[in-house]
């Protein structure tokens, strides 16, 4: 077990778990507010965040970082990882075994970090951490509670750049991911 989540981070950085190890450029850990009510989960690394070793900083995290300011947060709030910490080449789905070999470096950084609201972004996320066998465009928005965690899919915000319609659903979705975030704040008691 580990003891901190830079323990985690380590093995990350070294890890040879699965195939995407031989291609990648840096691992991307994931990154953010250590103490993160929030947590939002993507799929796994592009180019450019197997470039800079972080976790959406190309295209589809701009619009990212846009949609938590119209949630009234900063990125620096949240925390942001991903089901997997090595690009697939060509950006292709990470295969099932990949996300396998790698989602326990996943719950550990949930474990550590304790967010209230999980966002998972897209199908692969989804897929992965709620495991419900509906496409998101069906599921988008609905709130899940398990093991005291709130989780909510939304679309991908790559998908959003692709497809303009899906931006005012997603929008709503936010005010969900907003309104649960602050009600399960009140839980504990706080403003
Ligand atoms: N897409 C993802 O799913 N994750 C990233 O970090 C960047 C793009
Ligand atoms: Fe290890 Fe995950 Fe990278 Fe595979 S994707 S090598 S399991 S860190």
């Amino acid at each position: 077990m580990y003891t901190s989540l830079g323990q985690v981070y380590n093995e990350v950085c070294n890890c040879t778990k699965c195939e995407l190890c031989k291609t990648r450029t840096n691992t991307v850990f994931g990154e953010g507010n250590l103490k993160a009510d929030l947590m939002f989960v993507g799929e796994g690394p592009g180019r450019a965040e197997d470039e800079q070793g972080r976790p959406f900083v190309g295209p589809a995290g701009q619009l990212l970082d846009k949609m938590i300011g119209a949630i009234g947060l900063k990125r620096s709030d949240v925390y942001i990882a991903n089901i997997v910490k090595c690009r697939p080449p060509f950006n292709a789905d990470p295969k099932i075994e990949y996300a396998e070999a790698c989602i326990g470096y996943l719950r550990e950084q949930v474990r550590f970090i304790r967010p209230k609201v999980i966002v998972c972004l897209g199908r692969i996320a989804t897929q992965h951490i709620i495991k419900e066998p509906f496409g998101i465009s069906r599921i988008h928005g609905r709130v899940y509670e398990r093991n005291g965690f709130y989780l909510i899919p939304t679309f991908h915000p790559a998908a959003l750049l692709r497809d303009e319609d899906k931006k005012r659903p997603a929008w709503e979705d936010f005010k969900i991911i907003r309104d649960v975030l602050k009600n399960s704040g009140e839980k504990d008691g706080q403003a």
